[in-house]
């Protein structure tokens, strides 16, 4: 455990930013925003960790932080829990943070057991806002697909926080300033080290269609119904010169092939607009969205967690929507 060196109001806030090969992704952004509101909210530094096997580019996108922290070395490469493990061991010994931001993702999930255990600290898990309140930090979980939250003041001793993509917007912590960079000493690997190792990235298949490279994507979930109502859907992309893409109930049914699979279990997409059609957000679709230019979604449900995420919304019928959207669409101007 780390020793307390110092009162916990002088601690700070850290981040852990996930890239992959080279890049920061998305979801360090609303890590960033949740980090910048939290820091402003404790009076704190709000501190960007960055472990990698290789160079990163943070671009100068990172300018929302106070400082950017360096851990890179090879055995930090492809995300190995154990490496990490012992880095952020390292680390938090010698700096004890106030809080720790991770997503919850694939990595994300993976630490934030272990962050909690080695700091002491408790998790508050599936976190999709926080506010700086007026007497104290708050934040809102999501469960069940966005049907039950929870609210409640941040511990006051410290939190480890894993976050849900779609409530803090990516946007917000996407400030482009030039930060100071700092690298940190990877400790030495010890006896464990080999027991697990990185041996390469798996790309998913792209498919008769890579959606990954895709400029218009018309989104399909299990407000689709029926497989023979998919024709529907693929009539509206053509209309609109793109293509369909789904969630994962769609998939699992083998209406559509896992290539066309948006989200943890699929692909990260980056198109210029995103058609969401019942699809209800879920933290695991959602994190397979890189910000579209335009993002709209379309759910009966108006409490739908997609409609945070999304820039415009309509609460209507898909089934009665996609024909009419088609026809207008075909009418030459
Ligand atoms: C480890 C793990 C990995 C996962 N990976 C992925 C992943 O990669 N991608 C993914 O998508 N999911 C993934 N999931 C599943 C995810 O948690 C959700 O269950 C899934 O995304 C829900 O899909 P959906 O929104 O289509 O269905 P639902 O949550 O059932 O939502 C359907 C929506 O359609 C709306 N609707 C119904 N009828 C209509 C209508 N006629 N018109 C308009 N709207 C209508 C409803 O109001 C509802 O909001 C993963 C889960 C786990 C645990």
């Amino acid at each position: 455990m780390p020793s307390i060196k110092e009162p916990i109001v002088e601690r700070n806030i850290w981040v852990i930013i996930e890239s992959l090969n080279g890049e920061v992704q998305e979801i360090s952004f609303t890590l960033l925003a949740a980090g910048r509101r939290l820091a402003n909210a404790f009076g704190t530094r709000l501190q960007a960790l960055c472990l990698s096997g290789e160079e990163v580019a943070f671009g100068g996108q990172l300018g929302v932080a106070d400082e950017i922290v360096v851990m890179q070395d090879p055995t930090l490469a492809g995300f190995n829990p154990g490496s990490w493990n012992r880095s952020l061991k390292a680390l938090f010994d010698a700096e004890p943070p106030r809080a720790v931001i991770l997503g919850q993702t694939t990595i994300g999930s993976d630490l934030c057991g272990f962050l909690a255990e080695h700091l002491q600290l408790p998790v508050v898990s599936s976190c999709h806002q926080v506010l700086e309140g007026e007497a104290q930090a708050e934040y809102r979980s999501l469960f069940a697909g966005g049907k039950v939250y929870a609210d409640g003041p941040l511990p006051s001793q410290g939190f480890v926080l894993s976050m849900i993509p779609g409530g803090v917007q990516a946007e917000e912590g996407k400030v482009e300033k030039e930060v100071p960079v700092r690298t940190f000493p990877v400790p030495a690997p010890d006896a464990d080290a080999e027991k697990i190792r990185f041996l390469g990235f798996l790309e998913p298949e792209a498919g008769d269609v890579d959606i990954a490279k895709e400029e218009i994507l018309v989104a399909v979930g299990r407000g689709i119904q029926q497989e023979n109502n998919l024709v529907l859907a693929n009539e509206l992309a053509k209309a609109l010169g793109g293509e369909v893409c789904a969630s994962r109930p769609v998939v699992d049914q083998g209406w559509l092939p896992t290539t066309r699979l948006v989200g943890k279990s699929g692909k990260q997409v980056k198109p210029r607009l995103y058609l969401s059609l019942g699809i209800s957000g879920a933290p695991e679709h959602l994190e397979g969205i890189q910000k579209p230019e335009l993002f709209i979604a379309v759910n009966t449900d108006e409490g739908a967690p997609i409609f945070e995420a999304a820039d415009y919304g309509a609460s209507v019928d898909l089934l009665e929507l996609m024909p009419r959207l088609t026809e207008k669409l075909l009418v030459p101007s």
